[in-house]
């Protein structure tokens, strides 16, 4: 049924910075910056792109001091909470609380002892901050890896909830967890597991997924089926390249399972032989041109007379391809025939004069 809602696992609702994970808060995308955090101007810049993408939280690795420091400028110079990534030195993270991490994520195999852990939470609690438990398959305690063989669902599971026991007994539960595998199966039992036995908001993502194609693929079918079961409070696209490829993956793929409405859903043919007009770079420069507008909006654009009517009349606004030429939809009505070349123009006026009508309404 077109439009139908997933119920979604009811968790404990955190607070980072402006923003919520879990309970009934949207489910939010997040990406990491690729930049060295230390050029703070290089990481504003990656970051304000990815604002602009609709990124809703950002994470900076924590390598040294001055990284830690630079979240004190980064920050004022953007609009979404910072979260601060920390491997092995859990001192970073209390650096990075004091210089206004919005969130720490630790990789608990990483971090060491208890007293440190009983430190990083100290410092959280003083200043009222959570804190993501961020098991991964790649750096599993050498105990657990040795008890299970291998980096199993069920061995990411016992990592994160040793983790969690230790935060619980230190009195704290502003947590978030992921459990992420590079293994999709293995992600996908283990955050079943997880979601079973804890109602802390869990971070889905499927780790060093790869390039974009591979990476796209990983991440639709390990997070969405999650997602589908109603697992997952908010999501990270691992992807190895630009991260605004990260955000843009993963604002589809929450809008492809009604999770987020918002921007332009095309609808546009492979093309075939039956085919008569220039569709698909007619479809590339429509998205391209439309990739701004924030208000939710169905557009078909289509290939021929075979699926095109159907599926423009579906839309808020379609085009139907014939001969050289595309037959206009509107909320479901023929309004005109335009000539391909003419196409892409009064498209995007009719969706501009679309929405400032719905605006006024
Ligand atoms: Fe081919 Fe027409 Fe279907 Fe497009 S809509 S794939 S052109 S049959």
């Amino acid at each position: 049924m077109n439009g139908e809602v997933i119920k979604r696992k009811l968790t404990k609702k955190i607070r980072v910075g402006t923003i919520y994970i879990g309970g009934d808060a949207p489910i939010t995308v997040q990406s990491m910056t690729n930049t060295k955090t230390e050029d703070i101007k290089s990481t504003v810049e990656q970051i304000l792109k990815l604002e602009e993408c609709g990124c809703d939280i950002i994470r900076v690795a924590v390598t040294n001091i001055e990284s830690a420091e630079a979240i004190k400028s980064i920050k004022k110079n953007i609009h979404i909470p910072i979260v601060a990534d920390i491997q092995f030195d859990y001192r970073l993270a209390i650096e990075s609380v004091k210089n206004g991490a919005d969130k720490i994520r630790i990789n608990p195999g990483n971090i060491g002892d208890r007293q440190k852990l009983i430190e990083v939470v100290k410092a959280l609690k003083y200043y009222g901050l959570p804190l993501r438990v961020g098991v991964n398959s790649g750096s599993l305690k050498k105990e657990l890896l040795n008890k299970y063989g291998m980096p199993t669902a069920e061995a990411l599971v016992e990592s994160a909830l040793e983790e969690i026991n230790i935060l619980e007994d230190l009195d704290f539960q502003d947590i978030v967890v992921s459990i992420k595998s590079s293994d999709v199966i293995t992600t996908i039992k283990a955050y079943e597991l997880i979601s079973q036995k804890v109602n802390y908001p869990l971070h889905l993502g499927v780790t060093e997924a790869g390039t974009l194609i591979k990476s796209t693929v990983k991440s639709s079918v390990g997070i969405g089926t999650l997602l589908y079961k109603g697992i997952g409070d908010t999501i990270r696209v691992s992807i190895t390249g630009d991260p605004v490829e990260e955000v843009k993956v993963g604002i589809e793929l929450l809008k492809s399972l009604n999770l987020k409405k918002s921007g332009i859903d095309l609808i546009s043919c492979p093309t075939c032989a039956r085919c008569n007009v220039n569709l698909i770079s007619i479809a590339k420069e429509i998205e391209q041109r439309l990739s701004n507008i924030k208000e939710p909006l169905k557009v078909a654009v289509m290939g021929c007379a075979v699926n095109g009517p159907g599926e423009a009349k579906e839309a808020d606004i379609g085009l139907a391809g014939g001969n050289k030429s595309f037959v206009l939809f509107k909320k479901g009505k023929i309004e005109r025939t335009v000539g391909e070349n003419e196409a892409v123009e009064v498209l995007i006026q009719e969706i501009k004069e679309l929405l400032k009508k719905s605006k006024s309404i």
